[in-house]
């Protein structure tokens, strides 16, 4: 066997290691008793540490050298070289790691996560201060392992998207921010012209989940090789290119928890499941980043999701799901209604417009709290000003205020900004798209979605973790990410809604 066979088994054991982890996670957060819960953790600390010690050892440092040294002449985005590119980076980066940190970090995440659930209970930051303190300069030490050229932030963000600097955030964040504010403003004064009540009628569970797989199937999620469950929250977790399995969570009352979960989390899915069957249990078989992955998600969610079109096919389904709701609405009063926007307090109800706004502040802050320039106790207060300047509204509490998010609980700094990426790139794959598929708006009006899938497929999907963010987004639409499109499309778009 060659030193590149030998390190693809040894990748191999990691890889199941780490699926078979997936599967008690998945478990632990839809069917698990919580009687479960101690035991679980234990399994899980354990499953974690055994992929990370085979993962770092001296053997596969040895085979990825051997394989290294053999690899001469196979060109640069072939299978071969993408994975010893891959695996090299992981492996420096994780064995800059002590395992004391590592076991401290997650140390902390689980005891920050308690406290933060009982501090939001009670709306109680300075509760909570402590636990994220520890978090906080456990961060910055990681940062420090790591290494970094410009901001101990980079290292943090690099984690979740690989090769994304603080510098190349600001700059695109900028834009955006100055296109936003005056276009919510815009809205804002207008905020009566989209009545959104006939979202808020009870539409019983049953129909509702019929609906909604009734949907992902229409886009492509193969369900021989998935399933949907239902959870507290939303999340999609793959064991295997082969089994990829969403959850959702239904609302009686407001139809779109569901719907909108359920499209977003089938986006994340079509992505696993269209990664190619020869990087299966590799670590070439996942998403390019965070940023990468919610661009499908959000794809599917909001600009195939949210349009007119998708509801010229699917308006007539809904109908018929709920005649009693439904039955004397048009489809302009239901297309406007899962369009309306209103500058909110809470990031994951915030419609497209604003949404955005929340994943900025929080930047912010945890730039200016990871860089020393913002101390913990005055993360509120700053919080506050932050929303009411960028938002124009004050949380009365810092339950639906800085204490919100699970994120930074569980130690995840420099995340946030991956749901912002996410945005901006589904609109440049989306339009890219609608260049190469003359009749891409024909076919989706007919709830045909193959050749979108497809191009999606080719030009993202199929490669997994083969290249940088960076190489595979200029790969797909010729240009590096950038905030012009985004704002451009809610532009077009909610000129419209809102005239
Ligand atoms: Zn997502």
């Amino acid at each position: 066997m060659t030193k590149l066979e030998q390190l693809k088994e040894s990748l191999a054991v990691v890889s199941d290691l780490n699926g078979a982890a997936s599967v008690l996670g998945w478990d632990q957060q839809t069917y698990m008793p919580p009687g479960g819960a101690a035991a679980r953790a234990e399994q899980l600390a354990t499953l974690g540490r055994m992929a990370h010690e085979a993962f770092i050892s001296d053997e596969i440092g040895e085979l990825l050298e051997g394989a290294l040294a053999e690899s001469t002449g196979s060109p640069s985005d072939s299978d071969e070289s993408c994975l010893l590119c891959v695996v090299r980076r992981d492996y420096e980066k994780a064995r800059k790691v002590p395992p004391v940190l590592v076991a401290g970090i997650a140390r902390a995440a689980s005891l920050g996560m308690e406290v933060w659930v009982q501090a939001r209970k009670d709306s109680n930051f300075p509760l909570f201060q402590p636990a994220f303190q520890t978090i906080l300069d456990l961060q910055r030490d990681l940062a420090q392992c790591l290494g970094f050229e410009e901001s101990p932030y980079d290292a943090l963000l690099d984690q979740y998207e690989p090769g994304m600097k603080k510098s190349g955030l600001v700059q695109i964040f900028s834009e955006l921010k100055a296109g936003l504010v005056p276009l919510v403003q815009s809205i804002s004064e207008r905020l009566d012209r989209v009545d959104d009540g006939v979202l808020h009628r009870t539409y019983p569970e049953a129909d509702q989940w019929a609906f909604g797989l009734e949907a992902a199937r229409r886009l492509g999620y193969d369900f021989q090789r998935g399933r949907q469950d239902k959870s507290v929250h939303p999340f999609t977790t793959s064991f295997s290119v082969n089994d990829v399995r969403i959850t959702t969570r239904v609302d009686e009352q407001f139809l779109p928890t569901a719907l909108f979960g359920t499209l977003h989390e089938c986006g994340h899915a079509l992505y696993e499941q269209g990664i190619s069957q020869k990087l299966e249990r590799s670590p070439l078989a996942g998403g390019a980043s965070l940023g990468v992955h919610e661009s499908q998600s959000r794809l599917w969610e909001n600009l195939v999701g949210r349009s007119r079109s998708f509801w010229k096919f699917f308006f007539p389904h809904v109908q018929r799901a709920f005649p009693q709701n439904l039955q004397d609405a048009s489809l302009d009063c239901f297309y406007r209604s899962i369009n309306r926007v209103e500058p909110s307090l809470i990031r994951v109800e915030a419609d497209e417009v604003t949404y955005n706004l929340h994943i900025l502040l929080r930047f912010e802050l945890e730039s200016d709290l990871v860089e020393g320039r913002l101390a913990l106790a005055d993360l509120p207060e700053a919080w506050n000003a932050g929303m009411k300047a960028s938002l124009g509204v004050v949380p009365p509490n810092d339950a639906q205020g800085v204490l919100q998010d699970v994120h930074w609980s569980n130690g995840l700094i420099g995340y946030f900004p991956t749901y912002a990426l996410g945005n901006l790139l589904s609109v440049q794959l989306f339009e890219k798209a609608q260049s190469a598929i003359p009749l891409l708006t024909a076919e989706i009006e007919r709830g045909d979605f193959q050749s979108l899938l497809d191009w999606l497929r080719r030009n993202i999907h199929e490669h997994g973790r083969k290249f940088l963010p960076s190489q595979l987004i200029q790969r797909a639409t010729g240009e590096p990410l950038r905030a012009v499109p985004y704002l451009r499309y809610l532009r077009e778009k909610y000129s419209e809604i809102y005239r």
